[in-house]
């Protein structure tokens, strides 16, 4: 039997469950569905133990609960899934978990939008229908693995980053790091904590930045214009961190956060990565050629052996493979085609919470803005 509400949310990662909370405080009934038996399975099952958000924690905070002031200002994943608990416990978010949505689709006869979800115990296809549907599944929906030629005949041990948790196994082994984003670096910066042999494939141009800088950063964009402060911060990584080119690691033309909103290519928060790269404690390689059995061979030509391969290669957005009927919304690849502070409104009672490249700071504003535009048409 097809279920009715007012508001279908996809997805109950923050996005999803901060626009519940805010649905619920202004009493509009709706339902969230979450593919995972949990809220947030990137925080709560899937990223590793050292983990801690990257942004002080003002910039990380869920609209109507604040974090506690015991925590730290860089929240660590611990402390962050408890507040996540606290969050769906304190504002009654109550998501249908294991229903993976297959289709949405608006039927302009009714005025609704009909989404299928998959039962993922039963098998079951389910039915719901709306008025208005938010997308809130995520910029980082699917693991992503880029295909090598023969890493089929690897002998060794390959796996994504969403199923590392610590360096403790590795410890002694020879892995390799593919993907030089900030869940790259940091993993081969604890795989090196845990006495890996660790290695990182660095093969575009990155900036990396410091805790401090990002805070400044965030700060100042608050008074002064945007080419300003990135121009700064660029200055600032410079002078702290030198002429790495030396060590693989090359700086784009455009600044640290030019770079973020154009491409989302986001600036790497070192956590003790580069320190150990000058060291020489971690080794850095160009871009994979191929693999042959227990070898991996690298575009300079040059051959080396690794007992795992590790891919921090981020994800891809499946998006566009069940939403229909998206008039303006999200461009193929599932990110808004309007930039920031206009992405989060479609047609015909569509929404978007989370996918504007800016964080939790991001989806705190959209769930917030969601909430309130559908309470002004009700
Ligand atoms: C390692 C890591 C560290 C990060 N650190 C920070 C930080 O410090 N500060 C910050 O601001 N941001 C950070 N981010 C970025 C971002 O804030 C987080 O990724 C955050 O979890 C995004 O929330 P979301 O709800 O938009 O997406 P997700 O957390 O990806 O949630 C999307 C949800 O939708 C579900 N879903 C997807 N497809 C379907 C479907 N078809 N049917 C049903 N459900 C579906 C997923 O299972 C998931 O639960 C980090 C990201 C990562 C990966």
């Amino acid at each position: 039997m097809k279920k009715e509400t007012v508001v279908i949310v996809a997805g109950a990662g923050p996005s999803g469950i901060s626009t519940s909370a805010c649905l619920n405080l202004h009493s509009i009934p709706h339902i969230v569905l979450e593919r995972e038996d949990i809220y947030c399975p990137i925080w709560t099952k899937k990223s590793y133990d050292r983990l801690h958000l990257h942004l002080a924690k003002q910039f990380c905070e869920l609209p109507h609960l604040p974090f506690p002031d015991s925590y730290p200002t860089y929240v660590p994943r611990k402390l962050f899934v408890q507040y996540l608990e606290d969050y769906v416990t304190q504002l009654k978010v109550n998501p249908v978990y294991n229903r993976s949505i297959e289709s949405a689709a608006f039927d302009k006869a009714t005025g609704k939008w009909l989404v299928k979800a998959k039962n993922i115990k039963t098998d079951d296809m389910e039915e719901y229908s709306s008025r208005f549907l938010v997308v809130a599944t995520g910029e980082t929906t699917d693991p992503f693995i880029p295909e090598i030629e023969g890493i089929e005949s690897f002998s060794g041990e390959f796996l994504h980053s969403t199923k590392y948790k610590t360096g403790a196994p590795f410890a002694n082994k020879s892995v390799l790091v593919v993907g030089c984003g900030n869940s790259g670096m940091e993993i081969a910066y604890d795989l090196s904590n845990f006495g890996a042999k660790t290695s990182i494939v660095i093969r575009n141009p990155l900036h990396v930045i410091t805790r401090w800088m990002m805070y400044v950063e965030l700060e100042l964009l608050k008074h002064l214009p945007y080419d300003m402060v990135d121009g700064f911060v660029l200055l600032l990584s410079k002078f702290w961190y030198g002429d790495l080119s030396k060590y693989g690691l090359t700086r784009p033309q455009e600044g640290p956060f030019a770079m973020k909103d154009k491409y989302g290519k986001y600036p790497i928060v070192d956590v003790g990565t580069i320190g150990k790269i000058k060291s020489g404690e971690i080794q850095v390689f160009p871009g994979i050629s191929s693999v042959k059995d227990d070898e991996v061979i690298f575009i300079d030509g040059k051959s080396y052996q690794f007992d795992v391969i590790l891919f921090a290669t981020g994800f891809q957005r499946t998006t566009q493979k069940w939403l229909k009927d998206d008039e303006d919304l999200l461009d193929k690849d599932g990110i808004p085609k309007q930039s920031y502070p206009n992405h989060w409104k479609g047609k015909n009672g569509l929404y978007c919470a989370g996918l504007a490249r800016k964080g939790l700071y991001g989806t705190a504003m959209d769930a917030q803005n969601i909430a309130n535009d559908i309470k002004k048409l009700l």
